[in-house]
């Protein structure tokens, strides 16, 4: 899909804004009449137009004064409706949340403000980024642009859809077990999860918290390099973002060949749809004429992948979840009577059915006399998982995966097939049963008019290498 960016990447944007050949304003009444042109998508919940135009405003007399200028500045972001942002409603998608005014923002949030973004929107997604297509929300399910009577992939279908419509230049978005990823493939972006802890969390709406990452999608890798740039690194409210030091992204370059580790298996899969095998296949081709190395390796642990990672996640929501109890904030039905009445009819009420399947899937594998049997072993498949891929990076640069095995599917079409939504997640949730960062990358436009594209994995902390990486090969 070509790029409708009036400046497609940020540096262009800010050249642009640096010489007065256009202005923040300008720049914000174009993306508000993107938004405008694709209501039918369906992607934002809320557009926050006065609120940006006059930030645009600020910022343009700002510059007039000589003010030096954020490292974001200009730029247009739309936020998942599961990141707060103080004095902003947030829902997660959700009944029980829906006029919830968020009294604080996220760590990321408070970062790009500070840096001059310019926050146009929130964006649809799955309730409480619980599914793969957008279609578990109270809001109705966000379209992919390039056949709308396609899903955009999910949970951040909104994120995915507001950068491909051209709504915006970077749609910030979170990742459990793909939802930046895959959404980003459906779509045809990148899209970037970054180490788990790498971004703090404070401030996202939690779903599963040892998974749970902030991520990034936009058109071009130097863009979300420099976005990421500005939210990463250590935060007093987060005590799972480590003290490490944050790199300039956006300054790293990726030279010499690398070495690429991919599952010769996969590729004979009869799971995977006919046209992402081939253009899998074009992609290793590719690499290796650009002199990279590619190492088959295999990896046994597949079958276990997606039971794993869906035992531990809804083990983490149905305690995550608890806090919705009709009495602190969020939905209270009416009529209830007691409290363990409104207990009950808030959250059934108020929590849509993806939710509540996981939240009692969650309280049966914690319950008494099952702990052991499912929690407390996929916690060691989890462990297992994650050695194993970390021994293939410790001698790769990166493994190379499919993000999904099937193209995006129409609206409605597995809607009643919980499973079959679950098991198209077996290649992103790898990454996050791991805390690896991973990186979808959009290749081609496939038979049906639908993107294609691929992921790469690296070791823990490298999301550097990743990003120059996919820069790299964009420009070749
Ligand atoms: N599709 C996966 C799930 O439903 C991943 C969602 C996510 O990353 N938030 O759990």
């Amino acid at each position: 899909m070509k790029n409708d960016q009036p400046y497609p990447t940020i540096s262009a944007l800010q050249a642009a804004l640096a010489t007065g050949e256009t202005t923040t304003v300008a720049t914000v009444n174009h993306y508000l009449k993107r938004i405008e042109a694709a209501t039918d998508l369906n992607i934002y919940v809320e557009v926050w137009a006065e609120e940006a135009l006059q930030e645009a405003e600020r910022q343009d007399t700002a510059r007039a004064d000589g003010k030096k200028m954020g490292q974001l500045a200009g730029v247009v972001v739309s936020l998942k409706d599961v990141l707060c942002y103080a004095e902003h409603r947030v829902s997660a998608a959700s009944k029980m949340l829906k006029n919830f005014v968020s009294p604080y923002s996220a760590t990321a949030v408070e970062r790009l403000l500070k840096e001059d973004a310019i926050i146009i929107g929130r964006t649809n997604c799955d309730e409480f980024a619980m599914g793969s297509g957008n279609e578990n929300t109270v809001y109705g399910p966000t379209k992919n642009a390039a056949d709308p009577d396609r899903v955009p992939g999910g949970s951040s279908g909104g994120a995915a859809v507001s950068v491909q419509a051209g709504t915006c230049l970077i749609a910030v978005g979170s990742s459990t077990g793909g939802s930046v990823r895959q959404p980003a493939s459906f779509c045809g972006l990148y899209g970037l999860k970054p180490t788990y802890g790498r971004v703090s969390r404070h401030g996202l709406i939690a779903y599963g918290s040892s998974f749970d990452v902030i991520g990034l999608l936009g058109r071009e890798p130097a863009d979300l390099a420099l976005v990421l740039s500005v939210i990463a690194g250590a935060d007093e409210f987060d005590s799972t973002a480590p003290n490490r030091m944050v790199p300039r992204y956006d300054r790293t370059s990726s030279e010499g060949p690398k070495k690429i580790a991919y599952f010769p298996d996969l590729m004979h899969s009869d799971g995977i749809a006919p046209g992402i095998k081939t253009d899998l296949e074009n992609t290793l081709e590719d690499l290796k004429e650009k002199g990279h190395e590619l190492v088959p390796v295999t990896f046994d642990l597949f079958d276990y992948v997606v039971p794993a990672y869906y035992v531990l996640t809804t083990a983490e929501a149905s305690s995550n979840l608890s806090r919705f109890d009709g009495l602190r904030y969020g939905y209270r039905h009416p009529e209830a009577n007691s409290l363990e009445e409104t207990y009950r009819k808030s959250r059934s009420e108020g929590f849509g059915l993806e939710v509540q399947r996981r939240i009692l899937l969650g309280a049966f594998v914690l319950s008494s006399g099952y702990y052991d049997a499912y929690y407390e072993r996929a916690q060691k498949v989890r462990r297992l998982i994650r050695d194993r891929l970390m021994a293939i990076l410790s001698e790769n640069d990166f493994i190379l995966m499919p993000v999904s095995p099937s193209l995006p599917w129409k609206i409605g079409a597995q809607k009643d097939d919980p499973v079959a939504n679950y098991l198209a997640d077996i290649y992103t949730v790898l990454a996050n049963l791991a805390g690896l960062p991973a990186m979808a990358i959009p290749t081609a436009t496939g038979e049906q008019g639908l993107p294609l594209g691929y992921q790469l994995m690296a070791a823990n902390w490298n999301e550097a290498e990743l990003l120059a990486f996919a820069e790299r090969l964009k420009k070749a």
